[in-house]
């Protein structure tokens, strides 16, 4: 029973969603801009607190940003005046991990995302999707249950939107990660959802699997959004 208000009250991001992720999955929020799938995000990473209601993760409720989650945003997050493997390397730093873990960690993450040859790069060098790959690489040396991604490849061009995809499915698979993943994108959410929770207007209209948001629409709404997004569906039929 998630509300979350802002403008003093005014105004409701989101208007009573219920719902439960299963260990494992990979759940993509989409719906149109505004319908709050930033917030529900934000809210499950704990740097927003609901209005009312409740929200849990292995049984304890969410007060804050805690290490059970992880974050991946779509601006490329590393630090500049850090190496690849550095900016890999920091999170465990705060954690206090040893500097030989640390190392030895930052070296699998680095093949892990395809940079073994860029540990020594700065961010400046490298390209944008190399940039999100240094991001994603750092959040998961973190070794986070649940990855938290919000439009993480809407930055980029797509054909290499279309390899960090593939990558991250890769990663997910091997790294056994639970997933929410935002994007305004049908394709990506169908590409990488076992279950898409369709938003509009802060409240959930329909949750299922591609299949059937395509061939059991819950209502005119979810029709007319699949098809307006045919033309990113067909891209995975093909
Ligand atoms: P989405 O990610 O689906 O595009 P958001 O979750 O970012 O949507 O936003 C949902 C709604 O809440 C929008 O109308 C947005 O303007 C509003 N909103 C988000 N954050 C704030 C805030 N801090 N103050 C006021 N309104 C906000
Ligand atoms: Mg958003």
């Amino acid at each position: 029973n998630i509300v979350k208000q802002y403008v003093d009250g005014a105004f409701t991001a989101i208007d009573n969603i219920s719902m439960t992720l299963n260990e494992g999955e990979i759940v993509a929020f989409i719906g149109p801009s505004g319908c709050g799938k930033t917030t529900m995000l934000r809210l499950i990473s704990g740097l927003e607190q609901p209005t009312s209601g409740d929200l849990s993760t292995f049984g304890e409720t969410i007060e804050g940003p805690g290490p059970d989650r992880g974050m991946i945003f779509q601006a490329y997050t590393s630090f500049p005046w850090l190496t690849a493997k550095k900016n890999i390397e920091y999170g465990m730093k705060i954690m206090g991990i040893s500097k030989a873990e640390r190392s030895a960690k930052a070296d699998d993450m680095l093949r892990l995302v395809h940079l073994e040859k860029f540990a020594d790069s700065y961010p400046n060098n490298l390209s944008g999707g190399m940039k999100q790959r240094v991001a994603i690489g750092r959040t998961l040396a973190q070794n986070p249950k649940i990855l938290l991604m919000d439009e993480p490849f809407g930055a980029l061009d797509a054909q290499v939107r279309w390899e960090m995809q593939e990558m991250m499915i890769e990663v997910i698979e091997r790294e056994k990660k639970t997933v929410v993943l935002v994007t305004h994108d049908m394709g990506e959410a169908g590409f990488f959802g076992d279950v898409i929770v369709l938003m509009r207007e802060g409240r959930i209209v329909q949750q299922g699997t591609l299949s059937q948001l395509i061939n059991e629409p819950a209502d005119n709404f979810v029709e007319r959004f699949i098809r307006a997004q045919r033309t990113a569906l067909h891209v995975l039929e093909e």
